[in-house]
């Protein structure tokens, strides 16, 4: 019996009927693009994110680079945001041709507030702290850091849809939080789209002109901008998944509750830190082990699927070498990436799944 990484055919099996019938009503609207599924998935997902407003966009990236836009960063602009996420967290800031700046994180796999205030210069606009793994980062140290120097914060929140900090949803903690609704997402879309909430009013025109196009009206356009629309389709079948995002959240929490109960009493192998003013969502639940490649390829032997993420530090990949980042420069950063591994996690993943995979294990390390 395999117990593969994801399983998304288990996710969308018992949703099939309530998908296929959410697809046909947007097939006899023949309402594509920007229509009432869009609308209604947006204030869905506003209410859920606990802000005024939610903007559907065609993929997390695109959230990040209209959030930046609307903030006015651009070229000579630094912001910083921690080497250790996906890359997409770093490629928005250089798409909109301000300076990346990366930073280390602490133990929590979060962007480190020491290690964000000492990375800031004059030329900082903003901070995109990434709750990585779906654990909120130390936003109280964050925001406070930001205030003091006056810079904009964009959570990107991509794996992190209702997890909570301080009793806060993420997304309504900072100037604007962006989504992704990738299908490896925790809300996943069945193809690309993203989403932004905004805590600032005062961009919502922009992002929805920008969105489209520049668009004011059919005949006028007035900024020049991409297409980054979410689709009426995506939207209509995330509105029937948003419906279960509450019982996916508890499943993937107990889940992780399970992993640490089981996974206690190796020493080789370290939890994750929730610390207590989060309530983290596992999008991923990644572990610290000790020889983590040959861990990784016996559990694959005993058909246990993982994956790493990430293995290679954003300022390690060419990218960030191109930036003038070397090998030591972000050390918790660099020794995290030796160890981590992400264990299945997935609602539909079953207790005994997961005393499987705890057991091998503990019989990788006997
Ligand atoms: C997935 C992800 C993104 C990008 O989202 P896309 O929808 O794939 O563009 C950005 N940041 C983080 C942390 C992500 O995990």
């Amino acid at each position: 019996m395999q117990i593969p990484y994801v399983d998304l055919a288990a996710q969308h099996a018992p949703l099939k009927a309530e998908l296929l019938s959410a697809v046909a009503e947007v097939l006899d609207s023949g309402q594509f693009v920007l229509g009432p599924a869009v609308a209604e998935f947006e204030k869905a997902l506003a209410e859920l994110c606990q802000t005024p407003h939610a903007i559907g966009v065609n993929s997390g990236t695109d959230a990040l680079v209209l959030a930046l836009q609307a903030m006015g960063i651009g070229p000579g602009d630094e912001v910083i945001t921690p080497t250790n996420s996906f890359v997409a967290s770093a490629s928005a800031i250089a798409l909109v041709g301000a300076r990346p700046v990366l930073a280390d994180v602490g133990d929590d796999y979060q962007l480190s507030p020491q290690a964000f205030e000492a990375a800031i210069s004059p030329h900082t606009q903003a901070v995109i702290p990434v709750h990585l793994t779906g654990h909120p980062a130390p936003m109280a140290e964050i925001l406070e850091i930001a205030k003091a120097h006056q810079l904009w914060v964009l959570e990107d929140a991509a794996q992190a849809i209702r997890a909570e900090y301080q009793g806060q949803r993420v997304g309504s903690l900072g100037h604007a939080g962006a989504f992704s609704l990738h299908p490896l997402k925790t809300l996943n879309a069945c193809g690309d789209g993203g989403a932004l909430t905004l805590s600032n009013p005062e961009w919502l025109d922009a992002i929805l002109l920008r969105r489209n196009l520049g668009l004011r009206s059919r005949n006028d356009c007035e900024v020049w901008s991409s297409n980054s629309r979410l689709d009426s389709l995506q939207a209509a079948m995330l509105q029937v998944k948003l419906r279960h995002l509450e019982n996916w959240t508890l499943k993937r929490r107990t889940n992780a509750a399970l992993y640490r109960s089981c996974l206690a009493d190796i020493p080789q192998v370290k939890c994750p830190i929730e610390t207590p003013a989060a309530f983290a969502v596992y999008h991923t639940f990644v572990i610290r082990a000790q020889q983590r490649d040959k861990l990784q390829a016996f559990l694959s032997e005993k058909g246990i699927g993982t994956a790493i993420h990430y293995p290679v530090p954003i300022h390690l990949q060419t990218v960030g070498k191109a930036l003038g980042y070397q090998y030591g420069d972000f050390p918790q950063a660099e020794q995290q990436a030796k160890e981590i591994l992400s264990l299945p996690i997935y609602p539909e993943l079953n207790s005994e799944q997961i005393l499987r995979v705890s057991e091998a294990i503990r019989q990788f390390y006997r």
